[in-house]
C-alpha cells in the first residue's frame, strides 16, 4: 500500500526529534540561535565595533533598546565594523532586531533608551549619514531605528528641555532631539525623561498578569539616585552654584543606570558611569559607589564604561559580585588592565565568574596581562534567562555575518 505522506510523516519526526530546539528554545552550537520563546527573558549585546546597543526581550515579549551608538570615525585605537563596514552601525542594529523581532513579536520597539549623549550610544554625526526619509535629521545609531519600527516610548536623561548640567547642543544630541520630535509628532513615539527610583516607567507591555515577579528599576540619571527604598532618591551631585564650572557633572556621570529583575535574577546597566574620579577632581564624581549601594547583588551586569581606566571601582565589582560580566568593547582601552584585575580579584569578591566581550582589540591582547581568559572575546553575548528567572545561560553568536550562529554557549547558571 502506497502512503504518499510517509516520507513527509518520516521527515516530520525525523526533524522533531532532532530539533528539540524548535520546541523549547535550546541553543545549539553550530545553528542559528533559537527564537525567544514566552517566559524568557533576552538580553543581546549586539556586537558592531562602533558602540554600544543592547536588546531586551521581556518575558512577555515586550522589548527594549538600550542605546544604538555609531561612533563616525575610526582610529587604529579602535574595532573594525561587525559584521563588516557596508553599513552603518545604526543600520545594522536595525536588521539586527528585524530578525531577532519579527520571527515571535510585533515590528514594534515598546522602548527605547539612550544612556547619556556621546555617539558610542546615540550616533554621532560626521557630515556622510542619508537623510531620514520624511523627518529633518540624519540617520545614525538610535535615529535609523526610527526607519525600521514604531518606537513606543523614548527614554533619556534629557527631555524635554536638554538642559542639565548646562545646553546640550552638540550637533549629534540636536540631530537626535529633531527625530524625537518628528517621531512623537508623526509616528506615535512618546518621550519621557528617565526617572530614578521608579519600577513604573518601563514595564510588561503584554502580559503583565503572568509575570509578577519582573521588574525594572530605574538605579540612576543625571546623578539622581535611588536610595533602595520605596521610590526614593537622593541628588548624590552638589548643587551646580556651588560647585565651579570646571568641576560640573560630565556626560558620563549622568548616564542612566538600571536593574532589571526577573525572580531571583539581576541583571545592571549602567552606561559610562564612573567610579574613579580622576586626579584632582572632587570625590563625587564617583557615581558608582552610591549606585552600587542601591543596586546591591546581581546576577550579571553589563560593564560601566566599557571597562575604561575611571570604571568598576573595587567597592561597585564587590557590591554587584556578578556571576556574568560582559563588556561592550570597542577601543584598545575596553578594558584597561586594572579593571581587569579587579574583575578577576577574588580578594574583592569570592567565587566564580566569566567574563564576555563583544570584540576584543588585538593592543588589548599584548597589554593586559591575562586576558586570554575571557570567556570569549568576540561575537554578540546573549543572556538568556529561563521561564522564572531561576536559571540563565549565556549564548555567543557569531557577528562576523548575519548568520545568528551560536559559537558558544555557557551554563546553565543558577541565580542566587
Ligand atoms: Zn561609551
Amino acid at each position: 500500500m502506497k502512503i504518499p505522506h510517509l516520507k513527509i510523516i518520516l521527515f516530520g519526526t525525523v526533524l522533531f526529534a532532532f530539533c528539540p530546539r524548535l520546541m523549547s528554545g535550546e541553543d545549539i552550537v553550530g545553528s542559528e540561535i533559537a527564537p525567544w520563546v514566552p517566559g524568557m527573558l533576552d538580553i543581546h549585546q549586539i556586537s558592531t565595533g562602533r558602540g554600544n546597543a543592547g536588546l531586551y526581550i521581556f518575558p512577555d515579549g515586550t522589548s527594549l533598546l538600550v542605546d544604538a551608538g555609531e561612533l563616525p570615525r575610526k582610529t587604529p585605537r579602535q574595532t573594525p565594523d561587525r559584521p563588516d563596514g557596508t553599513r552603518p552601525a545604526g543600520e545594522w542594529i536595525a536588521r539586527y532586531l528585524r530578525h531577532t523581532l519579527s520571527r515571535e513579536l510585533h515590528p514594534v520597539v515598546d522602548y527605547a533608551l539612550i544612556t547619556h549623549f556621546h555617539p558610542d550610544h546615540m550616533g554621532g554625526i560626521s557630515g556622510s549619514q542619508p537623510k531620514a526619509i520624511h523627518g529633518d535629521y540624519q540617520l545614525t545609531g538610535m535615529t535609523w531605528l526610527g526607519e525600521s519600527f514604531r518606537i513606543g516610548k523614548m527614554l533619556d536623561r534629557g527631555w524635554p528641555d536638554y538642559a542639565y548640567p548646562k545646553a546640550i547642543a552638540d550637533i549629534a544630541t540636536r540631530n537626535y532631539r529633531s527625530f524625537v520630535r518628528w517621531q512623537s509628532a508623526h509616528n506615535g513615539m512618546k518621550a519621557e525623561r528617565f526617572l530614578p527610583g521608579r519600577n513604573d516607567q518601563i514595564v510588561l507591555q503584554r502580559d503583565p498578569v503572568k509575570f509578577p515577579h519582573f521588574e525594572v528599576r530605574n538605579i540612576s540619571a543625571n546623578g539622581e539616585v535611588w536610595t533602595g527604598v520605596g521610590r526614593e532618591t537622593r541628588q548624590h551631585f552638589p548643587a551646580l552654584a556651588d560647585v565651579p564650572p570646571a568641576d560640573w557633572p560630565n556626560e558620563n556621570m549622568c548616564s542612566i543606570a538600571f536593574r532589571v529583575s526577573y525572580g531571583k535574577f539581576d541583571y545592571f546597566s549602567g552606561g559610562d558611569l564612573p567610579g574613579i574620579p580622576q586626579e584632582g577632581y572632587p570625590l563625587w564624581h564617583d557615581v558608582e559607589t552610591p549606585v552600587a549601594k542601591a543596586v546591591g547583588p546581581v546576577e550579571a551586569a553589563l560593564l560601566n564604561h566599557h571597562g575604561y581606566i575611571d570604571s568598576q571601582n573595587g567597592f561597585f565589582v564587590g557590591t554587584l559580585r556578578p556571576r556574568v560580566w560582559i563588556i561592550s568593547t570597542w577601543d584598545s582601552g575596553h578594558p584597561t588592565a586594572r579593571v581587569w584585575q579587579r574583575l578577576r580579584s577574588e580578594r574583592v569578591y569570592a567565587g566564580p565568574r566569566d567574563i564576555f566581550a563583544t570584540d576584543l582589540h588585538p593592543g588589548t591582547r599584548d597589554v593586559v596581562m591575562g586576558i586570554e581568559k575571557l570567556a570569549s572575546d568576540r561575537g554578540h553575548v546573549v543572556l538568556r534567562v529561563a521561564p522564572g528567572g531561576g536559571d540563565y545561560r549565556v549564548v555567543i553568536v557569531d557577528d562576523a555575518s548575519e548568520s545568528h550562529v551560536v559559537k558558544k554557549i555557557f551554563g546553565p547558571f543558577q541565580s542566587r
